[in-house]
């Protein structure tokens, strides 16, 4: 079996809506460079997407919309009416050749999903995928087609695995959320900035399912400005929990780096330290209660070089279980290749200095408020007992 699959295709950078957008393809070439550069990636392990079947994409999305999407993406241009379902919007722009795109990153995800169904690999990343917000008949948030509800439903359709869908990107996985909010075979766990500061604005611990979902969707909506620790501390007592009662057969996760301290577009305060110790987690929690099965997505992150590149560059090492040396440098011939682009000085070593980060004022507080979310959580979910092991509490 192969250690695991790195899903990429040069075509990822055709999803792109403009010059200027946020969500810029360098994010993916930058990280595909530093990879290289750092010699993570023997190109055996590297698997290209297939561009899905328009049945496939139905697994997701109606038939109304794809129509709507092909046709706009002939001629890039808005048709009367397209801003009801989310298109043509700042946020998600029209472009000429948006269906293809779009479908790719969900060719992407599917790649990823069917070396593990077919026991080729254990693990599989498409850092393209992640695309959270996109609805069965709408896009949201900078997504046009929702690579991991196709994804898990096809792993349902075709193994009838429960699935564990887990994130931490900044922003609450509302298009994941609502399309198994009645399903009791998909578990939907998110940690995300409150809605009550940031989009889309749901993500509330009381959602928590319907009908027979019941139970199976929990969220932990954090406080702006929640730093590494107290984002850890609600990661470690919830997830492993999660996975110990409902047993999942596979994991799919989204792994959004938008709640870094310098993401423009959240406010949270995470740093490399985040983001290396929840796949180090996932690692060993996927060994342990999901048959060791395991698929990673990208998503949000809006630093394009000063952090996306560097934070998934550590979450496909820890997919492979290697070690990164913790004072390890960025090489001098990425920085070569990217400071040019950036605005900012590009950081030269692959994990943050903390000393770089001033530290957050009330963080104690913080910390407060997101215990009461895990208490608010243990009564929602009494069998789940999330506030065991109470010892990992920091709260100086
Ligand atoms: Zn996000």
């Amino acid at each position: 079996m192969i250690p695991a699959i790195f899903v990429y295709d040069d075509d990822f950078a055709k999803y792109q809506f403009s010059a200027d957008h946020p969500f810029n393809p360098r994010r993916l070439q930058a990280t595909r460079s530093l990879l290289d550069a750092l010699d993570w990636l023997p190109s055996e392990l590297v698997a290209h997407p297939k561009m899905p079947t328009l049945d496939l994409l139905k697994l997701g999305h109606s038939s109304y919309y794809l129509d709507l999407v092909q046709r706009i993406s002939e001629s890039g241009r808005k048709t009367y009416g397209i801003e009801r379902l989310g298109l043509g919007t700042d946020d998600n722009p029209v472009f000429v050749g948006m269906h293809d795109a779009a479908a790719l990153v969900v060719g992407g995800t599917l790649t990823a999903a069917l070396a593990v169904v077919n026991g080729d690999t254990n693990r599989a990343v498409n850092l393209a995928g992640g695309l959270h917000h996109a609805g069965h008949g709408h896009a949201s948030g900078f997504c046009i087609y929702n690579d991991v509800v196709v994804a898990i439903r096809w792993i349902r359709r075709e193994t009838g695995w429960r699935v564990l869908y887990v994130e931490t990107d900044a922003h609450h996985g509302d298009g994941v959320q609502d399309a198994f909010y009645s399903d009791p075979n998909v578990f939907f766990v998110s940690l995300h900035e409150t809605g009550r500061h940031l989009f889309p604005g749901t993500g509330n611990v009381e959602e928590t399912g319907r009908g027979e979902g019941r139970g199976t969707t929990l969220n932990v909506p954090l406080s702006p400005a929640t730093d590494d620790d107290s984002w850890l501390d609600a990661f470690s007592r919830v997830v492993p929990r999660v996975m110990e009662k409902f047993r999942p057969d596979i994991v799919v996760s989204q792994h959004g780096c938008d709640g870094h301290y310098w993401d423009p577009l959240a406010d949270m305060c995470a740093t490399t330290r985040f983001y290396d110790q929840v796949p180090l987690w996932l690692s060993d929690w996927v060994d342990r209660y999901a048959q060791g099965r395991w698929i990673a997505t990208g998503g949000g992150g809006y630093q394009a070089l000063r952090v996306v590149p560097r934070v998934w560059s550590i979450l496909w090492r820890r997919m492979l279980g290697m070690r990164i040396p913790p004072t390890l440098l960025v090489p001098e011939a990425w920085l070569k290749t990217w400071q040019p682009q950036s605005g900012a000085l590009l950081p030269q070593a692959l994990f943050d200095n903390p000393e770089e980060f001033h530290p957050i004022k009330d963080r104690h507080r913080i910390h407060q408020a997101n215990q009461d979310v895990l208490l608010k959580l243990n009564a929602l979910f009494p069998d789940f007992n999330f506030l065991a092991n109470l010892d990992i509490i920091d709260s100086n």
